[in-house]
């Protein structure tokens, strides 16, 4: 045997201890693989890091179908989702629901008493009458009058017991729409899912709401940017990402333009209306993606000052990136 020849058989050798623990030479054969989809009303994509293209397509569908999965029982949009139920049924009887979207239910509720109110799960009746995918005008006045101020989160009574978690409204006009904290949820679960089939490298987005897993390489954070608001074509900010979770709310994603006012998604429930201003987009980066989505939500009317005394004293250093008026 020549020397070159051996040389490679012991090369062959550490490959193979590499699998128990020798990372640097794995790494050579490790390939950033992703897919993206339409799910929950946005565009999903999913990236992992791994050394078998099959392998890591199918660890990034069962992560899709985590998604799809989610969409199916917290979607307001669906009557026969666990949200539509409640819809129907919760102001005239206790409504059974699985243990998940009681608890993210009572999140959000949580998230009402810290933001006073500003983030609101129960406000679908107003994200309804605004509907801005579709209106080109504002409703009438008087209807937007007598939703306003109403907080619909206190109308709202999760409990917990043997016979399962159950969801009851006091008011009729309450309504759950979980848009602003179910997506950030399900990225986390995403996120769950690919990392328990032993990944450690990822980028989950469910349309701006990310979890990154590790970084995209050992010495390279994942880079997520932040979009302009007044310009969709460009790059405001990039986020280096490690282990982090980042939600972006922004009020050009759905709107109409009225007489000069901007009629966005994103609901001051005191008004009953969307708030006032030009284009804009808050993002919260945090330890979790649920949060940080319902956050984003919640402060995006808040000034710089107040959003961060908020995130000091309610979360686990949680910071804010705030772009636009
Ligand atoms: P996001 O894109 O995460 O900011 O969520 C926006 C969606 O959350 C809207 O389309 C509504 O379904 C819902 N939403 C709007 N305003 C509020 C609010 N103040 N509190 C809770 N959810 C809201
Ligand atoms: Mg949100």
């Amino acid at each position: 045997m020549d020397r070159r020849k051996f040389l490679r058989i012991g090369g062959t050798f550490l490959f193979v201890c590499a699998g128990a623990g020798l990372g640097p030479v794995l790494l050579k054969n490790r390939r950033v693989y992703g897919k993206s989809t339409t799910v929950m009303g946005t565009i999903a994509e999913i990236q992992v890091v791994h050394d078998d293209a099959h392998k890591a397509m199918a660890i990034i569908d069962d992560a899709l179908e985590e998604v799809r999965r989610i969409e199916k029982i917290m979607s307001h949009f669906r009557e026969d989702s666990e949200v539509g139920r409640i819809n129907r049924d919760a102001f005239r009887a206790s409504v059974v629901v699985s243990r998940e979207t009681a608890d993210v239910i009572r999140r959000g509720l949580h998230w009402s008493d810290v933001t006073n109110g500003a983030f609101d799960p129960g406000l679908g009746k107003i994200v309804e009458l605004w509907d801005v995918k579709h209106r080109t005008e504002p409703p009438a006045q008087d209807t937007i009058r007598r939703l306003s101020g109403l907080a619909f989160h206190r109308h709202v009574r999760v409990t917990g017991g043997p016979g399962g978690d159950t969801v009851r409204m006091t008011s009729e006009d309450v309504r759950i729409d979980l848009g602003g904290i179910a997506k950030g949820y399900a990225a986390d679960r995403a996120a769950e899912i690919v990392s328990g089939l032993g990944i450690d490298q990822a980028l989950i987005n469910l349309g701006g709401d990310l979890v990154a897993l590790g970084g995209k390489s050992d010495g390279e954070p994942w880079n997520v940017g932040i979009r302009d608001p007044w310009d969709a074509s460009r790059i405001s900010e990039v986020l280096p990402l490690r282990n982090q979770a980042v939600a972006t709310s922004g009020n050009y994603e759905q709107f109409f333009k009225y007489d000069g006012h901007l009629y966005h998604h994103i609901i001051d429930p005191k008004i009953a209306q969307p708030g006032a201003g030009g284009f804009a987009s808050l993002s919260i980066i945090g330890n979790n993606c649920r949060d940080a989505d319902a956050l984003a939500t919640g402060l995006f009317f808040l000034g710089d000052r107040e959003t961060q005394r908020l995130l000091e004293d309610n979360t686990d250093g949680f910071s804010f990136r705030r772009l636009g008026t």
